[in-house]
């Protein structure tokens, strides 16, 4: 664990603590799951009782896919290699693992231990940048699941269509934050900001934006402004619990983005690129066209929207792509009920971010242009896994056997 735990802290710049939490125990509980539960999963199903082929005894056997390729990002290296890796193992699959270029100590330790600790000849890590991975994708697979970004999705995908080889996308997004001014703006100070800087904001599921009414925008600040100093109270900078982007030209990207608004930084704003460090940041007054909407953040900024009602809330959000998570902050149930009745999104959570991913027993997964198929538990040990429909057919069965054949279909025709 230590180690793991010091990889990423070389790679991010994360703190241990952070790294346990969101992600060793993420993937020991994914680990558990699966082992404690393979037996009873990998069974054959039977299907209902039918008077037709009951004597034939239809079984749906569970059975490998057969070689997977997993692709993962930089921001969760362990828990997306090692979660679908638990499920893909439970299913019987062999594996490549393909770890980021942007997360080299990780990517190093991962490939030292997975030949230690698993069979070389079916479990196997390959380290590279593009030219690798466009290799890796010349090849015949028997299911890819791939985790990261949109555009490299499109290039997954092309590929993969090459060789007709099924493929799960687990994307990203701008996930949307909508807030009634009937909440516990204490709770949604501190789970906001928690969403938006766990992991300096590189999180699939970290709030992208928020949608607020005008006249409550102010108090919202205000309980954000609150929370980041009782997380930061010598400012983000000096933490030794706040990572860094990952790399000079995510850095570079964000930048640009954040020098780019015509919102109002109403805190934060800094940056050093010296050390990839940006501020967690609240830019107020964002619209829909401003260069903070044009892409997923993926990190510690915070657009705030401002809307009339939540029917613009609900507009705004359904005039974009389904997003990989949606968080909607109140304490009514007319509220909470009109927003998730009125959207679509891979996730949607009330009243808190990001924590379903560490919820045992849900899927993990997009919709539409935020990802396709779903991970964690059981559903990663079904996204490996085909259903494979099997009967026996006993010949004492032949009279009814034979009423499709063309010499009885006068006989079968009065039936
Ligand atoms: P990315 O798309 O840049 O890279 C992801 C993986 O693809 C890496 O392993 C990388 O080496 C590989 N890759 C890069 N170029 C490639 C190419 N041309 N051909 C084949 N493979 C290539 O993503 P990223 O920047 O590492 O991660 C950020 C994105 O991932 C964000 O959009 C985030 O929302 C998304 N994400 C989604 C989930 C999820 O579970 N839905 C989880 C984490 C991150």
């Amino acid at each position: 664990m230590p180690a793991i735990q010091e990889a990423l802290a070389r790679d991010l710049g994360r703190n241990y603590v952070e790294t346990s939490i969101l992600e060793l125990g993420n993937s020991l509980g994914d680990a558990k799951t699966v082992y404690d539960n393979v037996s009873k999963w990998a069974k054959p199903d039977s299907i209902p009782w039918q008077l037709n082929w009951f004597a034939m005894g239809p079984k749906v056997r569970k059975e490998p896919k057969g070689v997977a390729l997993i692709i993962f990002p930089f921001n969760y290296p362990v828990w997306l290699s090692l979660g679908p890796l638990a499920g893909a193992i439970a299913a019987g699959c062999a594996v490549v693992l393909k770890p980021s270029e942007l997360t080299p100590a990780y990517s190093a330790l991962i490939a030292e231990l997975i030949p230690k600790y698993l069979d070389p000849e079916l479990y196997t890590v390959v380290n590279g940048a593009v030219p690798q991975s466009t290799k890796l994708l010349e090849l015949p697979w028997d299911h890819i699941l791939y985790t990261g970004g949109g555009r490299v999705a499109r290039i997954v995908l092309t590929a993969a269509a090459k060789t007709l080889t099924p493929v799960s996308t687990e994307l990203g997004g701008k996930s949307p934050v909508v807030i009634d001014s009937n909440c516990d703006l204490k709770v949604v100070g501190k789970r906001l900001m928690w969403g938006k800087t766990a992991n300096a904001g590189q999180t699939c599921v970290a709030p992208d934006y928020v949608l607020v009414e005008k006249s409550f925008a102010p108090a919202l600040v205000q309980a954000c402004k609150d929370a980041l100093k009782e997380f930061y109270p010598d400012g983000a900078e000096k933490s030794d619990s706040f990572s860094h982007m990952i790399s000079a030209g995510h850095f570079d990207r964000l930048k640009g983005l954040i020098d780019n608004t015509k919102g109002e930084i109403v805190y934060g704003g800094g940056a050093n690129k010296d050390t990839l460090f940006i501020e967690p940041t609240l830019v107020l007054g964002v619209d829909a066209n401003d260069s903070l909407m044009s892409e997923e953040l993926f990190g510690p900024v915070l657009p705030i929207v401002l809307v009339k009602d939540v029917d613009e809330a609900i507009d705004f959000i359904n005039a974009r792509d389904h997003p990989l998570a949606l968080y909607v902050f109140s304490k009514s149930s007319a509220f909470k009920a009109k927003v998730l009745d009125n959207t679509q999104s891979g996730a949607a959570l009330v009243n808190d971010v990001l924590v379903h991913a560490l919820v045992e027993g849900f899927p993990f997964g997009g919709i539409g242009p935020s990802g396709s198929g779903a991970h964690k538990g059981k559903f990663g040990f079904d996204m490996f896994t085909h259903l494979r429909p099997t009967l026996d057919s006993p010949s004492w069965v032949e009279d009814a056997h034979e009423l499709p054949l063309p010499s009885l279909h006068a006989k079968a025709r009065n039936i």
